[in-house]
């Protein structure tokens, strides 16, 4: 069974990451949807909280898991015994980080592949940081978010903001 490995910050899970997983499901047999805590990124939402929403989203696809991980993410590749790493490529303002970071975990851990797969171009402008400032403005969130991740994004605005 091929595994890939999806890792990210998740802050939270937008319409973006749902496509690059279903993509996903065509190249591996089972995705591992690892969330990082990123505390560099200062996350709006808690690590269980983005895992919680990650696994509300992706609840009706039986070959989706959900896990956290720590430390560095080829370490975990490797004690999971997965075949690959899955990115997602958005415009091209992704390529140099992402093609950095590939070739980084290609020099730690050889074996390991990282596997770009792109969005459904309705979606390859999206990022979670985009979405809070939409969300901060009272923007409609309905084309980019699952109804009860979008609640939940509101109400944690409201509450900073209060
Ligand atoms: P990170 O903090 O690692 O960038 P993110 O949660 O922002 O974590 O993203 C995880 C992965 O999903 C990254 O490869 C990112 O490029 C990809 N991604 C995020 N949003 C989209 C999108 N709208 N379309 C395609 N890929 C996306």
């Amino acid at each position: 069974m091929k595994i890939g490995i999806y890792p990210g910050t998740f802050d939270p899970i937008t319409h973006g990451h749902t496509d690059i997983i279903t993509r996903s499901l065509r190249v591996f047999d089972k995705v591992v949807v690892a969330v990082a805590p990123n505390p560099a990124k200062h996350p709006l939402f808690n690590l269980e909280e983005r895992v919680d929403m990650v696994k509300l989203v992706m609840k009706d696809i039986g070959q989706v898991e959900v896990v956290t991980f720590e430390g560095l993410l080829v370490d975990y590749v490797q004690r999971s015994g997965a075949h690959g790493i899955i990115r997602g490529l958005r415009a091209i303002s992704d390529f140099e980080h992402e093609f950095q970071m590939a070739l980084i975990n290609r020099k730690l851990a050889k074996k390991v592949e990282t596997v770009f797969l792109m969005p459904s171009e309705e979606y390859s402008y999206l990022s979670s940081t985009i979405i809070k400032d939409v969300a901060t403005h009272g923007g409609s969130l309905t084309p980019f978010l699952h109804p009860d991740v979008a609640r939940r994004l509101q109400e944690r605005i409201r509450s900073l903001k209060s």
